[in-house]
C-alpha cells in the first residue's frame, strides 16, 4: 500500500484487547491485515504477535538488555514511516489511551501533520477482572470504579494517585501497572480505614494461554504475591466485586 506518488500515509493508533485474539476488534484485525508496518510492544501478547507476519513488525518495546525503546524514537518513527506513505498500525496492548501513551502519540502526530485514526480496545481493567470471573462493578453494592497506575513517573515529586479519596469512595479500584508497588498502596489503603478483610486478586496475563489468578485480602495479597511468584503484566482488583469469583469459580474454565 506504499504510495508511489510520495503522499503521505496514516498511522492507526490501534488497540489490542488484553491478548487473546478473538478480542481484537472487527477493524483491528483488517488493519493488521493490511497494514505495512506494524509498531508494536510485547503487551498484545504472544498469540495475537504470532498472527503477524514477521517481515511486517517491529519491537519497539523493551530491548534486549531490559532497557525501553525511548518514546522519541517511537514517535519519530511513526511520522517517518507513514511520510513514506505507508500505512502503520501502532498496536498498543488494551485500549491505546488507557495508560498506554496514545495521547502523547496522538498529539505528535497531529503537530507534525500526519493522518491518523484511534482505534479503541478492550482494557485489561475491564476484562482482566472478567477472565478471573470478577465484575467491576455490581448492582447490589458497587457503583463506581477507579482505574488507577500502580507505578507512576518516578520523576513526580508527590503521588498523583489520592488512595485514601479512593477507599472513602467505597467503589472498586483497579491497579494497572501496580505488582511492584502492591506493598506501597496497600498499606496506604490499611491507614486510611479500608477493611483489611477486603477481597483481592491478582490476574496475571488475562486471556493468554497462561493466565493465573490469585486471591487474598489487602492484609494477605502481599504474601500471596510473593508465594506465587506473580509477575508483571497483572491486574490488581480491589474490592467486594474480588469476592464474586467464589461464587461462580466451579464454572469457569481454566480461570
Ligand atoms: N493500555 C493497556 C494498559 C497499559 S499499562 C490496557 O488498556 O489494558 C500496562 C499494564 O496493563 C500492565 O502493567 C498490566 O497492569 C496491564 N495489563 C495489560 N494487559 C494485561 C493482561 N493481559 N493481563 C494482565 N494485565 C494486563
Amino acid at each position: 500500500m506504499t504510495d508511489a506518488d510520495g503522499s503521505v500515509g496514516k498511522v492507526y493508533l490501534v488497540g489490542s484487547g488484553p491478548g487473546d485474539p478473538d478480542l481484537l476488534t472487527v477493524k483491528a484485525k483488517r488493519l493488521l491485515e493490511t497494514a505495512d508496518v506494524v509498531l508494536h510492544d510485547k503487551l498484545p501478547g504472544p498469540e495475537i504477535l504470532g498472527q503477524i507476519p514477521e517481515e511486517k513488525r517491529e519491537d519497539v518495546g523493551k530491548r534486549a538488555g531490559g532497557e525501553w525503546t525511548p518514546q522519541e524514537y517511537t514517535n519519530a518513527r511513526m511520522v517517518e514511516l507513514a511520510r513514506e506513505g505507508k500505512t502503520v498500525v501502532r498496536l498498543k496492548g488494551g485500549d491505546p489511551t488507557v495508560f498506554g501513551r496514545g495521547g502523547e502519540e496522538m498529539v505528535h502526530l497531529a503537530q507534525n501533520e500526519i493522518p491518523f485514526e484511534v482505534v479503541p480496545g478492550i482494557t485489561s481493567a475491564i476484562a482482566g477482572p472478567e477472565a478471573a470471573g470478577i465484575p467491576v462493578t455490581h448492582r447490589d453494592y458497587v457503583s463506581s470504579v477507579s482505574f488507577v497506575t500502580g507505578h507512576e513517573d518516578p520523576t513526580k515529586e508527590e503521588s498523583a494517585v489520592d488512595w485514601a479519596a479512593l477507599a472513602d469512595t467505597g467503589g472498586t479500584i483497579v491497579v494497572l501497572m501496580g505488582v511492584g508497588k502492591l506493598p506501597g498502596y496497600t498499606a496506604e489503603l490499611r491507614k486510611a480505614g479500608m477493611d483489611p478483610e477486603t477481597p483481592v486478586a491478582l490476574i496475571e496475563r488475562a486471556t493468554w494461554p497462561d493466565q493465573r489468578v490469585a486471591t487474598g485480602t489487602l492484609d494477605t495479597i502481599v504474601d500471596v504475591r510473593d508465594s506465587e511468584g506473580i509477575e508483571p503484566p497483572a491486574i490488581t482488583v480491589i474490592g467486594d466485586v474480588a469476592g464474586e469469583r467464589d461464587r461462580v469459580l466451579e464454572f469457569l474454565e481454566g480461570a
